[in-house]
């Protein structure tokens, strides 16, 4: 493998591309008219403009993007998160023009990429799942039965949902109907695929997935959890591994599960089972992600291995030569994703030009980032700048740096979820461990921020009004 194509932007591109450039391999980047400037195309050896802004126009267009491959001579295409990582027709293209597909099969990627079809896979292999409909859902009175039987709250979901988005929590039987008809329309606009089935809503759960790895030679190994409980709208927000609440003998029992998963599909390459753990330490399979996870670094810091690294040489058919008794876990990781966001409003995207942009330094501290200072925020794509990553020796360690860290990341211009990410880590449960995915919703309040953020001035004040008077004295001190 000589030269190879990442089909991304942003952090993802970036981070990708510093592992292929260790492993001495060229790299190509694409970019929309809006991203001419942006870090991962001046960080690569070629870059190639693909489109307009829109992702429809430019990141999406497979066709483009084997085009310039070919024209290139890329031997790999690397797809990073999002846009056509999750395609099994791109991965099929792919494959035809004889280039590489650093990723699963698209057979792997097909069954996985819809809810109902991963629940079916993996049936035959004693995998917990939530209860729920096996199918998706043809007849609304049939499914009220169901429904009814397992209890409300239930939740429905889209079999083609992904980033939180396709679900509704019904809350009792009347309801049922009416939320079904909104769910199967609101699933056929957003994911092309009306199918939606019904699932039991767990009250209090986390939750936890497994990282693992495997080559094509039927070798499979899991690298332990990531907790990702703290999320808005069901999306992750605030990652770590390991998971505070995992035993040894949880993990070495979720971690089989996972491989049971992956087995099922006959996987190859970076995947993640997920599953939701409910009060109890019951855990169940939630879905399969067949691609590289946005959080990704808190494994490897805990494991220290370079998940990229372990992808190219994977798909590059290499054995995996790391057995799963070897592997261990070292120190905890914590990972902020800084999405250009106000946690004053909802959580709405932010845009406009960051006018102030550095990002923290130092031992224990990661940042993965996709822009600088003065680029412009736009509406085009997934609000995610960076990731913040820090580790330590134990929890508590990795949390103090991680407020630091925060606290030395300046940005100015534009609205960020680095203050909600110092209130959870300066937060007394989450401190504890003791929280779950409901988290936000019990203790978070936007005029925490507020307040906090008027403390911080009146202190800063404070302490500039100190310095004058110190300031003055000095100045007076030759005459006086
Ligand atoms: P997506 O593919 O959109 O990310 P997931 O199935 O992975 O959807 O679920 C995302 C999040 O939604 C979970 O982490 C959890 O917070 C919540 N969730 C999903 N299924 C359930 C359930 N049955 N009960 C309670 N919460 C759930």
């Amino acid at each position: 493998m000589k030269k190879i194509l990442v089909a991304n932007r942003g952090e993802i591109a970036l981070r990708i591309m510093k592992t292929v450039k260790k492993m001495g391999i060229k790299t190509v980047a694409i970019y929309s008219t809006a991203d001419r400037e942006s870090p991962h195309v001046t960080y690569a050896d070629e870059a190639v403009c693909v489109g307009e802004p829109l992702s429809s126009e430019s990141y999406l267009l497979g066709d483009n993007i084997i085009k310039i491959a070919k024209e290139l001579h890329v031997d790999a295409i690397h797809p990073g998160y999002g846009f056509l990582s999750e395609n099994a027709e791109f991965v099929e293209k792919v494959e035809a023009n004889n280039i590489i597909f650093i990723g699963p099969t698209s057979d792997a990627i097909k069954t996985m990429g819809s809810k109902i079809a991963a629940k079916e896979a993996v049936k035959h292999y004693n995998i917990p799942m939530v209860p729920g409909t096996k199918d998706a859902i043809t007849d609304v009175k049939e499914a009220t039965l169901i429904a009814k039987k397992i209890g409300f709250p239930i939740l429905i979901k889209a079999s083609a949902g992904g980033g939180g988005k396709g679900m509704r929590i019904v809350k009792n039987e009347h309801e049922f109907e009416s939320q079904m008809s909104r769910a199967i329309s609101e699933a056929t606009h957003a994911f092309g695929d009306g199918s939606v089935f019904i699932e039991k809503y767990i009250a209090s759960p986390r939750h936890i997935e497994i990282q693992i790895m495997a080559d094509s030679f039927g070798h499979t190994v899991h690298l332990f959890e990531r907790e990702c409980s703290i999320q808005r709208r069901h999306q992750k927000v605030i990652e770590e591994a390991p998971s505070s609440i995992l035993t040894p003998a949880l993990r070495e029992k979720m971690g089989e599960a996972a491989i049971k998963v992956a087995k099922a599909c006959k996987y190859v390459g970076a995947g993640t089972v997920e599953f939701l753990l409910d009060e109890n330490n019951t855990f169940y399979f939630l879905e399969m992600n067949t691609r590289l996870q946005v959080e990704h670094p808190v494994t490897e810091y805990i494991t220290g291995l370079d998940l990229v690294e372990l992808q190219i040489k994977i798909a590059r058919g290499e054995s995996l030569n790391l057995i799963q008794g070897d592997l261990e876990i070292k120190g905890h990781a914590f990972e902020l994703r800084v999405y250009a966001e106000d946690p004053l409003n909802n959580f709405f995207p932010s845009i406009g030009k960051l006018n102030v942009y550095k990002i923290p330094e130092g031992e224990n501290i990661r940042v993965d980032n996709g822009v600088n200072e003065g680029a412009d925020v736009s509406i085009y794509y997934d609000p995610l700048l960076a990731k913040l990553i820090t580790y330590g020796p134990t929890r508590e360690a990795a949390i103090l740096t991680m407020v630091k860290a925060i606290d030395a990341y300046k940005v100015e211009g534009i609205f960020t979820t680095l203050r909600f990410g110092k209130f959870v880590f300066q937060n007394a449960a989450f401190r504890e461990g003791n929280f779950d995915t409901n988290f936000v919703n019990i203790y978070y309040e936007p005029n925490i921020l507020q307040k906090q953020a008027e403390k911080e001035a009146r202190l800063a004040a404070l302490i500039a009004l100190k310095q004058y008077q110190i300031d003055l004295k000095q100045v007076r001190l030759p005459n006086s």
